[in-house]
């Protein structure tokens, strides 16, 4: 164990094993820091039950190593027959299921061969910086405190939580400092699968269930305070992993009100399996096989960088000359009060883009503003509300991540003295490409910057 690092990367989620994966295969010597005990962050973390779209129905859009990963679960994974089947859907690409169990060790395979040193179970706590340059980050363990130094580091946690300590500015919530709902994602087994997919394919269920839950609600006996299940996906024979369930008015930066919200959430658990044994043919005997472990947070700091995504370049399908990842999802914002629930599930529908559309999401939203040595990359980079409800999804995640790596190891072999403001933004797009990233040849498209 050492102290001193080319990269030092926070948070083991999407983003993060991302970022770190290629940073140590671009030759850097690097260290992941995760609080947990595996990576995955929301995927394995809080039990989330497929990767979102990697494709706009054309064209894979994220390539590199979020499709390796994608990749190496299909390897000898359960075939699900439970696909949402939509003309805007590529199969076996888009909404791809998680086991988590199968996740973990793929992501630790992936990680520790990447040549990455891997420090689990342990929080990053603070840092030290100086005029915009962090030189070490504290971090608290089983072994107690302490600093770890490196030349560049980038914060994945989700939260922002690394940047926000160097002092960098972000932004939070809706005007009133609202965020989103989060989910207790969870798993049922004991699912008699040709019986279900017998009553999917009789009565055109979907991924959302929404044929069994409008008769639930019809009848009175659908989950108090829900409006929706926002997806199931066969895991693993006769094993689902639902995201269903919303805990409103969350503060995912306030423990207190975080130890209430799980118990919250668990406390809903047993009504949700009751209306999927009552409503959904082949459920009838399902039971809880796991929660969690960590309530879904689907939104908190929006760390403030060099340029802001927006809405409107959501609707124009911006492309800029430095973007280092592409993506389509439509804008995906959960209430944060119930009241909310239609008008968003409005601004969802009307934000699909048409087959074969995208945006590129520039470098500089990876770079907070005054800082020199500091990346951010996942669903705390530098967007609006609006925008950060469609890069949250995990294949963006992927695609930030391996930009941020990337861009670190180019200050690296600079010898560590170049701000990551001023990587030549054309070269790292070279090395994107060279690495199977979806990069688009926007030298004639109407970017901006
Ligand atoms: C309920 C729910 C449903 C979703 N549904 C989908 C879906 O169907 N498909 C999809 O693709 N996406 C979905 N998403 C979005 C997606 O899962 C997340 O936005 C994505 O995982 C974010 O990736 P990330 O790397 O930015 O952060 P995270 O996945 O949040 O990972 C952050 C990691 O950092 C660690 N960490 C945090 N703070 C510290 C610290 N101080 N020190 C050390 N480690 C730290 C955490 O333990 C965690 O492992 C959903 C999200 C939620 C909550």
């Amino acid at each position: 164990m050492q102290n001193q690092y080319d990269v030092i990367v926070a948070g083991g989620g999407p983003s993060g094993v991302a970022a770190a994966i290629a940073a140590a295969r671009n030759g850097c010597n690097t260290l992941i820091i995760e609080q947990e005990a595996y990576f995955g962050g929301m995927a394995t973390l809080a039990c989330v039950p497929a990767f979102g779209p990697y494709t706009n129905g054309v064209q894979d859009l994220i390539g590199g190593i979020g499709r390796e990963i994608l990749e190496e679960l299909k390897k000898g994974g359960y075939e699900s027959p439970f696909y949402d089947r939509k003309p805007d859907r590529m199969e076996g690409i888009d909404w791809y299921p998680i086991d988590p169990e199968r996740l973990k060790p793929i992501l630790d395979h992936l990680v520790t061969d990447s040549g990455c040193e891997v420090l689990f179970h342990t929080a990053v706590t603070d840092v030290k910086s100086h005029d915009g340059t962090i030189e070490a980050v504290q971090v608290f363990g089983k072994g107690g405190f302490q600093w770890l130094e490196a030349k560049y580091f980038i914060d994945c946690t989700g939260d922002g939580d690394l940047a926000a300590m160097a002092g960098a500015s972000w932004e939070y919530g809706d005007a009133q400092g609202r965020v989103q709902a989060g989910t207790l994602c969870f798993r049922a087994a004991g699912i008699d699968v040709e019986r279900f997919m017998d009553y999917v394919r009789r009565e055109g269920e979907n991924g959302n269930l929404s044929v069994a839950s409008e008769k639930a609600k019809r009848d009175g006996r659908f989950p108090a305070g829900e409006t929706k299940l926002c997806g199931m996906a066969l895991q693993a024979d006769g094993m689902a992993g639902l995201n269903f369930g919303h805990v409103y008015d969350l503060k995912p930066l306030d423990p207190w009100n975080l130890s209430q919200a799980e118990m919250e959430a668990r406390r809903k658990l047993p009504e949700m399996i009751q209306f999927l044994r009552e409503y959904v043919p082949g459920m009838e005997h399902c039971v809880l096989a796991s929660s969690g472990p960590y309530l879904g947070i689907r939104e908190s700091r929006r760390i403030k960088g060099g340029y802001t995504l927006t809405k409107e370049d959501y609707r124009n399908r911006a492309d800029f000359p430095d973007a280092i990842a592409y993506y389509s999802y439509p804008i995906d914002l959960h209430a944060a009060v119930p009241e909310e629930s239609r008008e968003n599930e409005e601004l969802y529908r009307d934000s699909k883009y048409k087959n074969g559309e995208c945006y590129g999401i520039p470098y500089r939203c990876l770079i907070p503003e005054g800082m020199k040595n500091l990346a951010v990359a996942g669903r705390s980079i530098s967007a609006d509300r609006a925008m950060m409800a469609s890069v949250r999804i995990m294949s963006a995640c992927f695609a930030t991540g391996q930009a941020a790596g990337t861009a670190a190891a180019l200050g690296v072999k600079e010898g560590g003295a170049l701000e990551l403001g001023d990587v030549d933004t054309g070269l790292l797009r070279k090395r994107l490409r060279e690495q199977k990233v979806y990069i688009m040849n926007n030298q004639s498209s109407p970017g901006r910057m």
